[in-house]
Order: structure tokens, then sequence, then C-alpha cells
């Protein structure tokens, strides 16, 4: 491994050469199974065909001009995803932490604008965010934070799930400006509110109230892995803002954040930019990748794999002492044990299987959502025991 890169991975030591849909191989020819997806951007899992065609025809006609010339593909997945979403306006980027920067600074633009001159955001304990300044201020997670301070100003933490602390804020400030949340959090544990609906109706209401913009984080949880397009499309809600990335291009690095009503007008030119934003390469991947979730039912299959795998590793780990819960929404797993557990993603790795922990004690699974009933069963047959194993270890 070369000496020349910062050390910000602890890495596993292995590499892999190449892939085919839910599998990887090493470059010692050994064959595993991903149930991370790349930590949920491969969805297509991988060299899926029609997104490898695509990506070779659209390389060989332009990857690149700039955002100072009209952009048809960056057009079309922008028309796409204002129909998928019932949303108005996006911004592209090129990951998750811009996306949510655009939303930050479209949020305090959007207060300054009606005269608020401090204005401060809502976020969440346990949240995650990104790794940029202004983004791992915005994150509840102290490790993420500790060294980088000072810390951006203008957030406010509230624990997750809980309507009633974002109410009691609205009682006693007036610089709010938005509230950002992630409708499901991923790296914070696959916490899922325990009423999903009443909670994102609930924020819904009361940015109504106080005129604050609800900004939803699906840099995780969009793009089918819930088995909608959106997470909050499981609710009556629309929110005003919306952040995109992961499973957006497939792997090609692509972010939005996606605007409605008044907050779509919020941005005018020179307020913001990017670069690489929205190239016709990383828009043509993000445009292959909706199609082909449309046409190949991928939403329905997450939800039906997601339930298949999550049945299965209860029944497989009934009676089980050391497992507290194992929830999921689609293809967002979490199996919480009641003691740290990174030693598992070792264990798994013998066991040529893919899998993560975060939170230390959450297992996660975020397999591709083209993962059939055969994968899914593998997996489960691979990780119940492991994780037996180590319980009882
Ligand atoms: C991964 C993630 C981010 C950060 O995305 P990057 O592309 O790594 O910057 C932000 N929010 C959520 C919910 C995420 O899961």
């Amino acid at each position: 491994m070369s000496q020349h890169l910062m050390n910000t991975y602890g890495r596993q030591p292995i590499t892999f050469t190449h892939g085919e849909g839910a599998w990887l191989w090493s470059d010692k020819g050994e064959k595993y199974l991903d149930a991370l997806a790349g930590v949920a951007v491969n969805g297509l899992g991988h060299a899926h065909p029609k997104l490898v065609k695509t990506l070779q025809t659209q390389v060989a006609k332009l990857i690149h001009v700039s955002n100072i010339y009209q952009i048809a593909e960056q057009a079309t997945l922008g028309d796409k995803l204002a129909e998928l979403s019932g949303m108005d306006k996006v911004f592209f980027c090129n990951s998750g932490c811009e996306a949510n920067e655009a939303a930050i600074k479209l949020a305090r633009l959007y207060g300054h604008n009606k005269g608020i001159e401090n204005p401060e955001i809502i976020v969440m304990e346990k949240a995650f965010h990104g790794r940029t300044m202004a983004t791992l201020s915005a994150t509840g997670n102290r490790k993420t934070q500790a060294g980088f301070e000072p810390l951006v100003g203008g957030f406010i933490r509230v624990p997750f799930d809980d309507l009633e602390a974002v109410t009691q804020i609205a009682a006693r400030k007036n610089n709010v400006v938005a509230v950002l949340v992630e409708p499901v959090q991923g790296e914070g544990g696959i916490n899922i509110p325990h009423d999903g609906k009443a909670y994102l109706e609930g924020l819904r209401k009361v940015c109504d109230e106080h005129g604050w913009l609800l900004m939803l984080d699906e840099v995780q949880s969009g793009i089918g892995r819930t088995g909608t397009w959106f997470a909050f499309q499981h609710t009556g809600i629309t929110p005003d803002v919306m952040t995109l990335a992961k499973g957006l291009g497939s792997g090609v690095p692509v972010g939005a954040c996606v605007a409605k009503g008044v907050a779509a007008e919020t941005f005018t030119p020179g307020k913001h930019g990017s670069t690489f934003g929205g190239n016709p390469l990383a828009t043509a991947a993000g445009l292959a990748t909706l199609n082909i979730i449309a046409e190949d039912k991928l939403r329905e299959n997450a939800e039906a794999m997601g339930d298949l795998i999550c049945d299965s590793l209860k029944t497989a780990l009934e009676g089980v002492a050391g497992i507290v819960t194992i929830r999921h929404a689609g293809l967002m797993i979490g199996i919480e044990l009641d003691r740290p557990c990174t030693e598992l993603v070792k264990m798994a790795l013998e066991e040529k299987l893919l899998i993560n922990v975060t939170a230390e004690k959450v297992v996660r699974l975020l397999p591709p959502l083209i993962i059939n009933a055969q994968e899914a069963k593998e997996l489960v047959n691979r990780l119940a025991p492991l994780i037996k194993k180590f319980l009882n270890g």
C-alpha cells in the first residue's frame, strides 16, 4: 500500500479489481458479497450493463464544459428530479456535504432576505451531514468535530425524533430559518423515528407556522433506498429543500440540492456555484440511474428485499442475547447490539461478506437495490452465524 495517502481512513487490507451486480472480486481472485454498496452509492450494483453503456457513450461525447454554458443532460436531470419529488428547482454539486452546504447557505440567505441578521438552523443529535466546516458543525457527533474548532455557528441542536423539542424553540427564538434533518439517520445508527410520518408531518407544520424551511438530508435515504424515490414520500409532506448525493450517480460523483417554492427562488447568479457541478458525465450518470431504477422496478425490490433480509435476520437471531433491535427502512438496515462490535467487519470479511458498523454498536447493511432473493438469503446465512459467534464468544 502507498505511503503517500493521508491517514484519513482505517482501511481494510483488500483491493477489489472488478464487480458484477452484488458481487466484488479481489486481486486475489476471491469473490465477496457486497452488502454495503460503497456506503449506499452503488444502488445499481457493480457494472450494471445499461449504466456502463450510457457512461461509455457519454465519455466519448462530452465529459465537461462549464456551467457558463447550457448543459442538456443537467437540464434533463433537473426536470426529472423535480418531477419525481414534486419540487421546483435543483442545484447540482459533487457530493453530499456540498449539497448540504448549498442548503445551509440557501437557508441563511432566505433568512437575510427576510431581515434576519443572525439566522439559525435547527439540527439533530446523532445527525451526520458531512465533513466540510459547516456540515461537520451541523453534524451531531463530537468525534467528527473534535480538533476542528472553532466550529461554524448558527446551529441549534435538539434530540432526533422529538417534535416537542423543536416546538419549544419556536416559542423562545425568532431568528430560526430552517430545520435540517435526515428522515432516517444513517451514520448515526439507522435511527428511524418511532412514527416517521407523524414526525415529518409535525415538523412540516411547525415550519409552516413559523416561516421556516424544512430541509431534509436524503443523501443516504434518497434514490430508492427506502422503497420510495425519497424517504419523505412515505409521508404526506413535501420539504422545502432536499439534499441528495450517494446513490444518485451510482459512483460517478454528483450531488443535488433540490428546492421548492420560495426556497427555489432564493439563489440568484453569483450567490453559489460549482466548477464540476452538474457536468455532462455526472448528470448522464444520474439520469441513467433514475431511469434504470424505474425500468427495473428497483424501489419495489428495495422494499421487498429489505423486508426479506430483516425478517430472515429476526428469525435467525431470535432469542439471541445481546441483540437490542433489528430495524430497517427498505434497504437501510441496522442490527443494534448491546456492545461495541466493529470487530464484526473483519469477521465478515473472512466470510467474504462486506458490511459496516456505525455508531459503534450498530451493524449497518446497505445492499445494492438490485440484490435478489437468493443473494439476500445468502447475506443472512453468512451474517447471522457471525453475530451469534461474536455475542457468544
Ligand atoms: C454520506 C452523507 C453525507 C456526506 O456525503 P459526502 O458525499 O461524503 O460529502 C451527508 N449526509 C448524509 C445523510 C450522509 O449519509
